[in-house]
């Protein structure tokens, strides 16, 4: 029993404290994206399960940008995606 509830405690520890984490990094980074080297491919647009970006077409031509700031987690998923380098993880300005 007692093994049980050290089980238990620890994995809510190791939650807690990697929501703390994600939380954190959240708050002070955020993806960017390099415009000049981005080819609209929209791989990354596909991985990011926020949602966070989209494919638009502007003077710059086709490229990914990030149409919701606040939703971006920097969890750096989308990054391996981009086979261009146009991903690159910043810090967040407020
Ligand atoms: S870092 Fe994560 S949340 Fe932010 S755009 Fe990439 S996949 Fe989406
Ligand atoms: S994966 Fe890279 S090249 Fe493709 S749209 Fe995203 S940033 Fe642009």
């Amino acid at each position: 029993m007692n093994t049980l509830y050290i089980v238990s405690a620890s994995l809510l520890l190791l939650w807690i404290l990697g929501a703390l984490h994600r939380n954190r990094r959240a708050k002070n980074r955020i993806i960017r994206v390099v415009e000049e080297n981005c080819t609209g491919c929209g791989l990354c647009v596909k991985r990011c399960s926020r949602r966070v970006l989209e494919i638009t077409v502007d003077e710059n031509g086709k490229h990914a940008v990030l149409k919701k700031t606040d939703k971006c987690t920097a969890c750096g998923d989308c990054i391996p995606k981009c086979k261009f380098n146009a991903l690159e993880m910043a810090e967040r300005i407020r």
